[in-house]
């Protein structure tokens, strides 16, 4: 693969996480960030146990779909796994996040789905957020239970741990991080206001955004 290929996503990673950490969604060297390298049965992805504030290109792992170091002295982050998954099962996915940020972690705490109260987020989201089984970090049932819980939407809340976002670049995934967490945030403050009875966008707001949702990705696989 040319080399520039790979520098240029160690790069993208090391960008998004100074990004993430800024945007609040992980502190210290928790959470973890994939691409897949253009053309390659390969990924770019954050190293085990190396804060983000001082990560360097050098530490960015490359790994193989079967979960192979390919290059990189450092330990590929533990929750490659549920990366890996991702890739293998939807092929438009170019870029994977996976965050701790706090108020979709409330929700994955408190075992609760987002339900679709906001219009923007099921045209970008793919509609109500599912929580993912509980099991233990970076294990293949979590892998399972993620990609059955994320189905075919773009977003999933990680049981008692976190959340996961994924797009058609970095830059995309993150963005639907970012949506993700204003979503719980603003569903968790309606629950707390309103006695646990927030009220949902409506069936017609729901079917319209959903089908924008599904136009995008069929214009994505088609590029
Ligand atoms: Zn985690």
């Amino acid at each position: 693969m040319p080399s520039e290929t790979k520098t240029l996503a160690k790069r993208q990673i090391v960008q998004i996480c100074q990004q993430m950490l800024a945007a609040n969604l992980v502190i210290g060297s928790s959470g973890n960030a994939s691409i897949r390298i253009q053309d390659t049965d390969t990924i770019a992805i954050t190293p085990s146990r190396v804060d983000y504030t001082v990560m360097e290109l050098k530490d960015v792992m490359i790994i193989n779909l079967k979960g192979e170091v390919v290059e990189g002295d450092r330990n590929p982050s533990s929750e490659y796994p549920m990366h890996l998954g991702i890739y293998k099962e939807r092929e438009e996915v170019k870029a994977v996040l996976h965050t701790h940020s706090i108020y979709a972690s409330v929700l994955a705490v408190l075992g609760l789905p987002l339900p679709p109260v906001l219009d923007e987020f099921v045209k970008d989201l793919g509609g109500q957020i599912e929580v993912a089984k509980f099991a233990l970090s970076g294990s293949k049932e979590l892998a399972a239970n993620v990609l059955e819980a994320l189905g075919p939407r773009d977003a999933v809340l990680l049981a008692n741990h976190g959340a996961l976002s994924c797009g058609s670049s970095l830059y995309e995934a993150f963005d639907k991080a970012v949506l993700l967490e204003r979503a719980a945030q603003i569903y968790v403050l309606a629950i707390s206001a309103n006695k646990g009875e927030p009220s949902l966008i409506s069936e017609e707001a729901l079917v319209s955004q959903k089908a924008m949702f599904e136009m995008d990705k069929r214009f994505k696989r088609r590029r």
